[in-house]
């Protein structure tokens, strides 16, 4: 903890995120999905844990298996299966010199400000990452500002995760007024899926803290299908953007979830519907367990090219792939 929680009031979005469902055989019977036969897949919660806030779990298809939101969080028994070239790090992140900051960038760094997420994604590059031994205190952090102190050529900040709005306003409030009297520091980038599956996440104190910064703010939110954007999402977008904040979209390419003309060109017409620019499009990092998810390059490039047919340029994310130890994504080019 950060700083002296306020224990009066608990914020609903963390009322919420108690009450996510864990177990397979919850979910399921919410969704009015039977239950039968489903013990070899929840086994799968032994390699990465299931976390799915009920917000999320009310925006998918109610007797439908298949539903595209349900199959990023499930649980499936494929987890198991082991695929030559799927790693557990597949952009070599485990061994950073300074824990819980990635200077890979030249003028950015990737700050890990909380650990854990909300919704625990079954296709997440960073599934076998070794959360518990990076856990976020006050000192590691101070060690951080004064990285970015010593590294004039530092002029952004990525805080990532886990999920970096899994921190309480007042700890963020806190790190985004240490940053602020640092005069390299130009821009805040907060990368979150949390607001998609918790839309009360984005509170009034949030939009208060970036709207009143001195620092350009821009939110990169995670969001893979147009069916992921609530109602409430969208009320919380407009309020983000009241509070000048820049609105960004990265999504990953899943197989027989989001990999089809369609949905991709549906996906960035809601985006920008709801204030937000489609940024990146990844192609799937391979990581151990979540072979299942991948597209191959060839696909890829097959959807992206009729994307461009359909859709206007500023509406098209850019396809990139990420390699590890590389000083930049790399685009993919068809
Ligand atoms: S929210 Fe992001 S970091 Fe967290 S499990 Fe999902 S993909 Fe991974």
């Amino acid at each position: 903890m950060i700083q002296q929680a306020n224990l009066s009031v608990e914020p609903q979005w963390q009322k919420e995120l108690k009450q996510s469902f864990s177990r397979l055989d919850d979910l399921l019977s919410f969704l009015q999905i039977s239950t039968e036969n489903i013990d070899q897949h929840s086994e799968a919660r032994r390699l990465f844990s299931m976390r799915v806030p009920k917000p999320f779990a009310k925006l998918m298809m109610p007797g439908d298996i298949d539903d595209p939101l349900l199959k990023q969080v499930m649980p499936s028994v494929q987890e198991f299966e082991t695929k030559a070239g799927f790693i557990t790090d597949p952009l070599d992140e485990h061994n950073s010199a300074q824990p819980g900051l990635l200077h890979k960038y030249k003028s950015r760094v990737l700050i890990m400000f909380k650990t854990g997420c909300a919704v625990n994604c079954r296709y997440c590059f960073r599934r076998h990452f070794p959360y518990a031994d990076n856990s976020v205190n006050k000192s590691q952090l101070k060690q951080h500002l004064q990285y970015l102190e010593d590294h004039s050529e530092i002029n952004e900040v990525i805080l990532s995760g886990g999920d970096p709005l899994m921190a309480k306003d007042d700890a963020t409030s806190w790190f985004v007024s240490q940053l602020e009297l640092i005069p390299n520091i130009k821009r805040l980038r907060i990368h979150t899926r949390l607001p998609v599956v918790i839309p009360s996440r984005i509170t009034q104190a949030l939009c208060d803290i970036l709207k009143n910064s001195r620092l350009k703010t821009i939110m990169v939110l995670h969001i893979n299908h147009e069916n992921e954007i609530s109602p409430e999402l969208a009320n919380g977008l407009l309020k983000l953007k009241q509070a000048n904040c820049t609105l960004l979209n990265q999504a990953v390419l899943l197989k027989n979830i989001n990999d089809n003309v369609a949905t991709q060109v549906n996906l960035s017409e809601r985006l920008f519907e709801v204030g937000i620019l489609p940024y990146y499009l990844h192609l799937f990092d391979k990581v151990d367990g979540a072979s299942h998810f991948n597209v191959d390059e060839a696909d890829a490039k097959r959807v992206y090219g009729q994307m461009l047919v359909e859709l206007p340029g500023f509406l098209m994310p850019k396809l990139v792939r990420e390699i590890g130890g590389e000083a930049s994504k790399t685009p993919i080019s068809l």
